[in-house]
Order: C-alpha cells, then structure tokens, then sequence
C-alpha cells in the first residue's frame, strides 16, 4: 500500500465511504474527479461496467454545466433544460447504476506509485485507475478592481447572481458564445446590458448573435477592454479603453459580468500528467494520459469544443477504456480466466 499505513476495503466503511481515520486508505477500482457532464457520463458507463466507480464531486458539483441556465443544444431536450437540471439528472442516473458520490475536495493527487493516491479534505483513496473530469474555470481579467469587488458587484456566473441586479444596469464583457448567452439571460432581470468586446466582430455562434442584436435591452461596446472595475463598497462603474484611439471613459452600472474564457484546472496534476502549454491535459484519442491507467475527460483535456455533448461522450469513452484496463489488471494477477 505505498507506504500510506492501514488499508481499508469500502466495504469496511459502512454507510461512510467518504471518510477515513487517519492513517486508513480507502480503496478503490476507479476513482472519476470532477461532477461535470463528462465525470457524470463516466460514472454511469462505469457503474454499468460494474465499477461501483467514486465520484469526487468537489464540495461544488456539475461544473460549468450546473452554472448554465439553459441548454438548448444537448440532444434529447427539444425545449432545452437547464444545467443543473440535467446535472441532477446525470447524477441520479449514476447512483442508479452504482456510483457513489461524494461531495469532497481533491487537496493531492500521486501517481508516483501504484494504485494511485488521491486525497480529499476527509479521506486518503487509493486506486487503480483514475479518470480526470476537473473541467475549467473562468478566466479572470486581472484589472484592478476585479478581486475586489468579486462577489460585490464582479461575477462570472449569470445564474448565480442575476436575480440581483433586477431592474439594474450591468455590464458584460466578452465576445463568446457564454458572453451572448448570459447576457440573453441577464435582460429577465437588469434594464440594461452593456457588452463590452475588444473587436467589432462577435466570437459568438449566429444564432446567440441574431438573439442578442435583436435584444432592445443589449447594447454593444465595441474595440474596447475593461482597464478597471470603478466603486467605493459595490460596483459604481468601470472605466474602459478603446483600442484604436486610446480614449479612457468611464460607463455607470450596477454589476460586471466576465466572460472571456475558461482556464483548465489542472494544478493538481502538473509535474505529474504531460498539460499543453495552455495547461490543458495531453491524452491520446482514447482519453489515455501518459500515465497508464489515468484518463481525462471533457474540458479539462479539450480546448477546442468545450460544449457539454461532447464533455459527454469523451466520459463515456474514458470509462469504457478504463474498464479495459482494470479488466486486463486482472486477467494479468490472475483474478479472471
Ligand atoms: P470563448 O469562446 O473563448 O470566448 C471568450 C471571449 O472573451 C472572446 O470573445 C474573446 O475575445 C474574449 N476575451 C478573451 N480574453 C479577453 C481579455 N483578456 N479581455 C477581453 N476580452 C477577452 O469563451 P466562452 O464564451 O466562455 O465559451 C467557451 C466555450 O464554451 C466555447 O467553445 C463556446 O462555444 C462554448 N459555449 C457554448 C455555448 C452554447 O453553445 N450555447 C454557450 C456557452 C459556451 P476574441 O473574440 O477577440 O478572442
């Protein structure tokens, strides 16, 4: 057991697989980090694999997905359905076939021997495969009033904090399809949306563009980038540059919404897993790391598609390699015929 002291089976534990004493190691067959769409599909490929795989859900489940307010483009939804709907749904469908999930933070991750070892804030786990679903975060602006007013004004979740700036004026900045898309979602509520783009031209898919031009309450900034984030004990305004002519000016609102890209969460695994120079999990086209019997699923490995389909499917395909590769550990120890 590499050293790590008493083991325990899960059995051992009872109705409490998610703690252990110190010195105690919980063992596992295939531990999935990451609740998002892809740790989800994953979890229900392998549980039908008879894994009885865990889920390390972190302490926030469902990933970006959970923080979507609507999905139109998951097939099987014609009306769409909303993030956290579906990740409840994924969830439930997981346990069905025998997944335990736990709501706990991943604090370490150890390939340096064999099981692996992954440790949460209540237990050690070792096991003998492992499939990354860690997804990606918001990326920051890093302008000076940014951390300051984070949750007193600055957000990157639309979902979360819009019902706040009801009848409110905010601002978003971003080009992409979730800057259109949250802005969409944020006229239910502020009485104006302000999207600030450092180009003339949108990144965002046709069809978030038509809706949002069409939108009597967006309103467009164009060629400019956010220098700072303006107020005294919440958000008063920002303070913008254009630019083509440098021009400084300043813009009133109540709110500031970020979205200019995700950032892979990866720090657990540098020094350990092969990232890109992006930071984003290097693996072959069946989700393998360059370590044998760690996989990696959906965002976290994908810097092109990022859409909650394809997290999805690159799930289902990690589980379904990582059973073969526990089936051959154990047609090599002798344990299958
Ligand atoms: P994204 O597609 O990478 O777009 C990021 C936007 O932020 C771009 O417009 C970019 O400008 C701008 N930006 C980046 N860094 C900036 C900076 N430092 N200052 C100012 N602006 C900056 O990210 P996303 O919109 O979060 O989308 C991520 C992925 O999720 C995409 O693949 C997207 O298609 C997908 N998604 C899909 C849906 C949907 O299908 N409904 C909804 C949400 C997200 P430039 O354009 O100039 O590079």
């Amino acid at each position: 057991m590499a050293g790590l002291g008493l083991s325990l089976n899960l059995s051992d534990l009872g109705d409490k697989p998610n703690k252990s004493e110190p010195g105690q190691v919980v063992e596992r067959d295939l531990i999935i980090i990451g609740s998002g769409p892809a740790g989800l599909s994953a979890a229900i490929y392998a549980g039908r694999s008879e894994r009885k795989p865990l889920v390390i859900a972190g302490q926030t489940f469902g990933g970006q997905a959970a923080l979507t307010a609507g999905i139109e483009n998951y097939p099987g939804f014609q009306e769409g359905i909303g993030g956290l709907n579906l990740i409840e749904q994924m969830i439930d469908q997981a346990k069905k076939f025998g997944a335990d999930i736990i709501y706990d933070d991943v604090t370490e991750f150890d390939s340096s021997g064999y099981p692996y070892t992954v440790k949460t804030l209540d237990a050690v786990f070792q096991a003998r495969a492992i499939i990354i679903t860690t997804g990606a975060s918001p990326r920051k602006l890093g302008v000076p009033g940014e951390s300051k007013f984070f949750g007193r004004g600055v957000s990157t979740c639309a979902t979360c904090d819009g019902y706040f700036y009801k009848d409110r004026e905010v601002v978003v900045v971003g080009g992409g399809d979730s800057a259109l898309d949250e802005s969409i979602y944020l006229t239910r509520f502020a009485s104006s949306v302000t999207v600030i783009h450092r180009r003339d031209a949108l990144r965002a898919s046709a069809i978030l563009q038509e809706r949002a031009f069409a939108n009597e309450k967006i309103h467009f900034v164009w060629n400019s980038v956010l220098e700072e984030v303006l107020g005294d004990r919440v958000v008063s305004g920002v303070k913008l540059r254009d630019v083509k002519t440098g021009e400084m000016t300043e813009l009133a609102c109540d709110g500031v919404f970020i979205y200019v890209g995700l950032v892979p969460s990866t720090q657990l695994f540098a020094g350990q897993l092969e990232l890109d120079k992006d930071g984003y999990i290097i693996t072959d086209r069946k989700y393998h790391t360059n370590i044998p019997g760690v996989f990696a699923a959906g965002d976290v490995q994908d810097p092109h598609f990022r859409q909650v389909v394809v997290a999805a499917g690159s799930g289902a395909a990690a589980a379904i390699e990582a059973d073969h590769f526990l089936a051959e550990k154990d047609y090599e120890a002798g344990k299958v015929e």
